[in-house]
């Protein structure tokens, strides 16, 4: 994957692509990123990148004529690049949309700061708005670089193996079961004695039961409770978990068993 970063701070990134699974992406060859500054395409001697809002208001919006220009030098024919704004007006990045983006051959990631980008930037130029969640930071450089995490997980062949990708968090809609490594106790506190048993049969079980644990105590969004066999809504009952009404009701009359 081709990745260009256009940003006003570019002295952010080096330290950070020279480090972990990006850094492995890149050796590899199977990442090349280019950051690329924004001031290198303004044509004023003050190398201005924003300037005030029309209509008035607080703070400074950034121009789209260098955006364009840098746009226009990097990758001049616009479908040849996938050009994502990072915006908290943006869709808000999942698991699932990273894995999409992995599939993309070249992309662009612009960073704004200051109030934004001028709205033509959105309405003319990029072809994806992403939020990384529902507030407000001041740059899109660590926007980028969440996506970048986020993304080069997926690249066929950065990961060591497969194996472990299928057992992350989201991958399976549901939270990752508890991890647990050396000592087996610290202070008193043990690792669950399952784990220590070594019969796989059993420790599959476990694991499949505590990610459901875990997920429905703190994302109970991302399960679908009419899934659940009755059973699991009964054990998951007995830890606390508050199952909706409806469900409990719909379980023990028995019509999604
Ligand atoms: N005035 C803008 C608004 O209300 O939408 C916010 C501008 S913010 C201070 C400056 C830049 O930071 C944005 O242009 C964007 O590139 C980046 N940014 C801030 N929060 C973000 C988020 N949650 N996700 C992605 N980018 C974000």
């Amino acid at each position: 994957m081709k990745l260009d970063i256009l940003t006003i701070f570019p002295e952010l990134f080096p330290p950070f692509l020279a480090h972990g699974m990006i850094n492995r992406a890149i050796e590899k060859g199977l990442m090349e990123v280019q950051i690329h500054d924004l001031r290198d395409y303004t044509t004023d001697r003050h190398r201005s990148v924003d300037d005030v809002p029309y209509g008035g208001g607080a703070g400074m919006v950034m121009k789209i004529e260098p955006i364009h220009s840098a746009m226009k030098a990097i990758c001049p024919k616009k479908g040849n690049q996938k050009r994502i704004l990072l915006s908290p007006q943006g869709k808000v990045l999942s698991d699932s949309m990273a894995r999409v983006l992995a599939g993309e051959s070249s992309m662009m990631l612009i960073c704004g700061r200051y109030e934004g980008v001028d709205e033509r930037v959105r309405e003319h130029l990029v072809d994806e708005e992403i939020s990384i969640g529902d507030y407000v930071l001041t740059g899109g450089e660590i926007p980028a670089m969440v996506i970048m995490e986020a993304v080069v997980r997926f690249i066929p062949g950065v990961l060591g193996s497969h194996d472990s990708l299928a057992e992350e968090s989201f991958s399976k809609k549901w939270l990752e079961y508890p991890q647990y490594t050396r000592p087996a106790a610290y202070q008193g506190w043990q690792v669950p004695d399952v784990l220590l048993s070594g019969h796989h049969e059993n420790i599959r079980q476990w694991r499949q039961r505590e990610a459901l644990f875990k997920t429905a105590k703190q994302r109970p969004d991302l399960i679908d409770w009419t899934c659940l066999s009755h059973q699991d809504c009964e054990w998951l009952t007995r830890k606390g978990v508050h199952i909706p009404e409806s469900i409990i009701k719909n379980k023990v009359e028995g019509s999604f068993d």
